[in-house]
């Protein structure tokens, strides 16, 4: 068996299920026709993105593929996401609803 020379897998997350950060963070899929990709989010975007990820893990609604990440982690990563995806996730009000379900 001979290793792959195109291999150019990033080997980030070594363990389980790893985030391919090739693609959008929040919902790994390469699909164009959601809209905007925001390639170079600020630090704050990424640091409100983990914080709701970590809040909605309490309530058991999160994305579950971030919550072992830290911001060093997805800065390192140069994590990116769909734009609509982010704003999603950070939407206030059905982060509300994810705690009242609970
Ligand atoms: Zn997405």
């Amino acid at each position: 068996m001979r290793e792959d020379p195109d291999g150019s897998t990033l080997s980030l997350g070594t363990s389980k299920e790893s985030t391919d950060w090739k693609l959008c963070t929040i919902c790994q899929e390469k699909n164009n026709s959601k809209g905007i990709v925001v390639l170079n989010p600020r630090t704050e975007s990424y640091q409100k993105l983990l914080d709701i990820v970590a809040d909605r893990a309490s309530v058991q609604d999160g994305e579950r593929c971030l919550q072992d990440c830290t911001k060093q982690t997805i800065l390192e990563a140069k994590a990116m996401w769909h734009r609509s995806c982010y704003s999603c996730a950070t939407n206030e009000i059905s982060l509300q609803r994810a705690r009242e379900r609970f």
